[in-house]
């Protein structure tokens, strides 16, 4: 019989209070954390909730009918997050990626797109706003997701094949009904289109080579995410890790490949295009290669709390802030948020690079479906 694990602690009540500085720091959009990195990418879970089960990510054992999620009053608000996105925005963000959880189950989610694509940088330009997505909902939602003001897409995907598709994600979700989706949000003009597939050797390695193929001259480009031991509930071995070397090699014995130049600064993803030009595909090492030089990343759970790494064991209460007792202005939010990310030094994955395989980093982590990917 398998037993239930019962965290010992709730993470999500481990958090800092935020704190308005006496000192104001005032929004230039150059701010830097304590290793010099800038604010550019802001990820903002809008639900704590999935209609999947992914193994690496939500097991079911943790993940039951009796899981305390949040309630609804505990969530941000659409006006909350839209205040708090437009502070991170005079700091530097440029981008916004909505996620979770799973974001097309939070309700009226094309009015929150709305408020935050009429936001401006400090140079007058619309934001990047994107989306991750399981995909499940995207046939019925694509179109009103773009009309909302949305950009592009990215699709989590784990294998073609049916079978290791629902396997995967644990609630038998048929792979056909995500590649209907795929195609709306082609249709719907939300591209270009990234697919994302996490590789768990030994569970759905034997589709890289399929998934590959698929998407080879379609121009979507599919990303393989090397599995990574986030949260504190999926069971995390180094021996399921395939190395993001490995799957290069594999592609490139069956459709040769040539390194291509990074897109961005603190871009994630090492590109690799296929030497025909037919399109490109990216890896992303998170375990294998640590990225955290560059890393510009900030995170809102959907309850408000501000996390500076995946991997962090703490968030910082803006919720608070914003809901507590005295009425906070801009200036002083701004420079809450921006005295947080001054302390930032949190490089979780070039610490555990330089430790031995499977050592533990000390601490409880936060779940990914908390603070989202
Ligand atoms: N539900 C949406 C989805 O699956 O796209 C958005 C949230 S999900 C947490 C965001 C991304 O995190 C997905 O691409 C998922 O595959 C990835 N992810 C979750 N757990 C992971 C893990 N342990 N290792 C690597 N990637 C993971
Ligand atoms: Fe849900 Fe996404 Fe996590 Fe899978 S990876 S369980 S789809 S939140
Ligand atoms: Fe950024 Fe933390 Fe990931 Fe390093 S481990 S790249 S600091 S999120």
């Amino acid at each position: 019989m398998s037993e239930r694990v019962i965290p010992l602690i709730d993470q999500r009540l481990r958090s800092h209070a935020a704190t308005v500085p006496a000192v104001a720091v005032p929004a230039t959009g150059l701010l830097g954390d304590a290793l010099g990195r800038p604010l550019r990418d802001l990820r903002i879970s809008v639900t704590d909730r999935c209609n999947f089960r992914c193994s690496y990510c939500m097991p079911k054992s943790i993940f039951d009918k009796d899981y305390p999620y949040l309630p609804h009053s505990a969530l941000l608000s659409f006006e909350e997050i839209t205040r708090l996105a437009r502070i991170f925005v005079s700091h530097g963000v440029q981008k916004i990626r909505l996620t979770g959880g799973e974001p097309l189950l939070r309700k009226n989610l094309e009015i929150l797109i709305e408020q935050l694509a009429a936001l401006r940088t400090a140079e007058g330009r619309p934001l990047d706003i994107t989306l991750t997505t399981n995909g499940s909902l995207l046939q019925r939602k694509a179109a009103a997701l773009k009309a909302a003001g949305l950009q592009r897409v990215t699709v989590s995907l784990d294998g073609l094949d049916d079978a290791v598709f629902r396997a995967m994600n644990d609630v038998d979700f048929p792979v056909a009904d995500v590649l209907k989706g795929i195609e709306a949000a082609q249709a719907a003009g939300l591209g270009p289109i990234k697919i994302n597939m996490v590789v768990k050797r030994g569970t759905n390695h034997g589709q890289i080579l399929p998934m590959a193929r698929h998407f080879k001259g379609s121009g979507i480009v599919l990303r393989f995410i090397e599995y990574m031991d986030v949260g504190a509930t999926n069971g995390w071995r180094m021996d399921e890790v395939m190395p993001s070397a490995e799957v290069v090699k594999t592609i490139h014995s069956e459709l040769p490949l040539v390194q291509l130049d990074p897109a961005a600064p603190g871009e994630t993803a090492e590109r690799w295009g296929y030497a025909d030009g037919s399109g490109e595909i990216g890896v992303i090492s998170s375990v294998t290669q640590a990225f955290c030089r560059d890393c510009n990343r900030a995170r809102l759970s959907t309850e408000g709390q501000l996390y500076l790494c995946l991997f962090a064991t703490h968030g910082h209460d803006l919720r608070q802030l914003l809901r507590g007792d005295a009425s906070v202005s801009e200036e002083q939010l701004a420079s809450a948020i921006a005295a947080i990310w001054q302390r930032r030094d949190d490089r979780y994955s070039e610490l555990r690079a330089s430790m031995p395989p499977d050592a533990s980093t000390g601490g409880r982590r936060v779940e990914m479906s908390y603070i989202g990917g």
